[in-house]
């Protein structure tokens, strides 16, 4: 069988502990068999992220930028007890976080159902994929402990030094306050790229916030979304079939609640951090999330919603053997490839992905899985493989399928 050929380099982001080892095997077993896998590789490992001073997570973002498509393994964020581990000059940013400033992206997180592995809640039939918005609120505040009595106001100053003020508080004693910002042009990033990430899966999208009580701050959320979509996307929804609804946060809890699954729901920062982690743990498992990152241009970063599995990891340093979920960062691979695929008109590419994606859920159907999964499963005696042979099935049943 010759080799699927790719006319234009994926850019390929490597990474840390257990999801580099996982990274390897992947490619290894099913990727380099079956395609010709032209990659622009960038080491986000954090040895070479401190070796270069950070530079090549900034080269990879803008070579996602140049080429359109990238896949990310997970990557360590440091923090102190990493400093020592693994003597860093500088503790640098987070990864993901340099690359969505740099793509001025939404991240998209969505699992992968399969039988077998069942939603606590029980209507829940396709996924729910949770759009976040990574900008503002309470993640750029500022805060005041407030001693005493005293009036707390909130001015704006002009750039021609005219000022508009308004009352928070008169407090009468102790109390704390707080200041939120988000930018228009952040938010416009955000909803284009919620509508765009609709069209592209053909999904609805539901949006949701507190505009009846923030009659500003949310308002204008609910408003800049509701001016791009009539001016920008109401026609290409229609065609497409599917629909734009805006209604309020507790509204919103009730109907997902309610519903079948197989929509978008986009959130501000805060409600995005708490929901997705909600939807996320009932659906069944981290290590079955899969994530996005998609720039308002159109640009795509695949990766998996969970870590570098350092647990996991030190076990493999000492030679023992592991049980890692590989599902999540294969998926990163394949939304990456058939992103990739639809944008060179490589039908083969696409075919590929969709042959591996379904590879691995017939795996985990017919009762061969890692042994997170094996711990939630309904299905019966389950076959507990390691982190290798795992994958290593996955080729078997994506072979017969070839
Ligand atoms: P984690 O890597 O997501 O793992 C947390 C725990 O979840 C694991 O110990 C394991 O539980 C379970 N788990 C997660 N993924 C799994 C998989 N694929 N297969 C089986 N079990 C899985 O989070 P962490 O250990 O808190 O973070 C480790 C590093 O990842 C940190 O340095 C953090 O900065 C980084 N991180 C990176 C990203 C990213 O690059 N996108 C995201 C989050 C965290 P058991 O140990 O019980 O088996
Ligand atoms: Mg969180």
């Amino acid at each position: 069988m010759s080799k699927i050929e790719m006319k234009t380099p994926l850019v390929e982001m490597d990474g840390d502990e257990m999801t580099r080892i996982l990274w390897q095997m992947i490619k290894d077993e099913l990727l380099l068999p079956f395609i010709n896998l032209n990659t622009e590789y960038y080491d986000l490992g954090l040895e070479h992220r401190n070796e270069t001073n950070d530079q090549v997570t900034i080269d990879s973002a803008e070579a996602t930028k140049k080429y359109g498509v990238a896949v990310k393994c997970a990557t360590i964020t440091p923090n102190a007890a990493r400093m020592t581990e693994y003597d860093l000059k500088e503790m640098w940013k987070s990864p993901n976080g340099t690359i969505r400033a740099i793509l001025d992206g939404t991240v998209f997180r969505a699992p992968i159902i399969v039988k077998g592995i069942e939603p606590c809640v029980r209507n829940w039939k396709k996924p729910i994929t949770i759009a976040r918005h990574a900008y503002g609120d309470v993640y750029k505040n500022c805060e005041m402990k407030i001693p005493g009595a005293g009036k707390v106001e909130l001015v704006y100053t002009a750039e021609d030094g005219t000022q508009t003020k308004e009352v928070v508080h008169n407090f009468a004693g102790p109390g704390v306050v707080q200041g939120q910002h988000n930018l228009d042009n952040s938010i416009e990033s955000f909803a284009k790229s919620c509508f765009n990430y609709a069209l592209d899966t053909k999904q609805d999208l539901w949006f949701a916030t507190k505009d009846t009580i923030s009659k500003k701050y949310d308002h204008t959320f609910k408003d800049i979304f509701q001016e791009i979509f009539d001016a920008e996307y109401k026609e290409k929804f229609d065609e497409a079939g599917i629909t734009y609804f805006y209604t309020l946060i507790d509204d919103a809890v009730a109907r997902v609640m309610k519903s079948e699954g197989g929509y978008i729901w986009a959130c501000k920062n805060y409600d995005g951090d708490v929901m997705s982690d909600m939807v996320s743990s009932a659906f069944g498992s981290l290590a079955m999330m899969t994530s996005v990152l998609v720039s308002p241009q159109g640009v795509y970063e695949y990766e998996a919603a969970h870590g570098t599995v350092q647990r996991h990891y030190y076990k493999h340093l000492k030679g023992e053997e592991t049980s890692t979920n590989s599902v999540a960062t294969i998926f990163a691979w394949t939304g990456a490839l058939r992103k990739r695929g639809e944008l060179d008109g490589t039908s083969e590419l696409c075919d590929f992905a969709d042959k591996l994606e379904k590879a691995c859920i017939d795996t985990i159907e017919s009762g061969k899985m890692t042994k997170d999964l094996a711990l939630i499963t309904t299905i019966e005696n389950p076959v507990v493989l390691n982190s290798e042979n795992f994958i290593k099935e996955i080729r078997k049943t994506l072979e017969k399928m070839l």
